[in-house]
């Protein structure tokens, strides 16, 4: 269990990260963790630039997004974030990117083929079809998702990751993007696709929860 001052501390560490590696747009994506009553949670605000955000804008909200504490309106996709924690319970962190080659990766319908063990590690990650942002049906299509893997990609908009803690969930967004970048390469390059052998496939899978 997080405390407050933990909580608001990790999501600008974690949403100044994610915005200086490009998985958050100027506007775009959104960063939570539970707060320490551990049903509640602490968020990005709506619309606000993602670069030089601080303690002070972030929003403790409700289930239903009414504010406890902060005077910005809380990101749009609080739904979808709460779904993410009930997906997984004992988390304590979620991200939402919009991460470009994930992104794109969805939009084009690619899977993970086991190109390397992050891939493997990967092949679980679902691609949820579009729904209108901030919608309860993209709530509720990511909650699903998430109920099979701690990442998953959102169709013509970005991609969702949770953790046991926040680092984790950033963990999960950054290694999707990375994954899905060599496979836009390998694409770009063409040629013979040698893929990680099947025997080793089985045996990779029992470390998938290390990531
Ligand atoms: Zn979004």
């Amino acid at each position: 269990m997080l405390t407050d001052r933990e909580a608001r501390q990790q999501i600008i560490q974690i949403t100044n990260e994610l915005f200086v590696t490009g998985h958050l747009t100027a506007t775009g994506g959104n960063v939570s963790a539970t707060s320490s009553d551990g049903e509640t949670l602490w968020i990005t605000p709506s619309g606000m630039y993602k670069g030089h955000l601080t303690e002070e804008v972030l929003v403790h909200i409700q289930p239903d997004g009414t504010a406890i504490e902060g005077d910005q309106k809380p990101s749009i996709e609080f739904k979808m974030h709460f779904g993410a924690y009930r997906a997984r319970p004992g988390s304590t962190g979620a991200v939402h990117t919009h991460s470009p080659i994930a992104t794109a990766f969805g939009i084009c319908n690619q899977r993970f083929d086991p190109i390397n063990t992050d891939a493997v590690f990967l092949a679980d990650t679902e691609t949820v079809p579009w729904f209108m942002p901030g919608s309860q049906e993209l709530a509720g299509a990511v909650e699903g998702a998430l109920g099979k893997s701690r990442g998953c990609i959102l169709q013509n908009h970005g991609l969702m990751a949770v953790g046991k803690d926040l680092r984790k969930a950033a963990t999960r967004a950054m290694l999707i993007e990375e994954t899905a970048k060599i496979q836009l390469y390998m694409k770009q390059f063409g040629g013979e696709v040698s893929l990680v052998p099947d025997e080793w496939v089985k045996q990779l899978a029992k470390y998938a929860d290390f990531m």
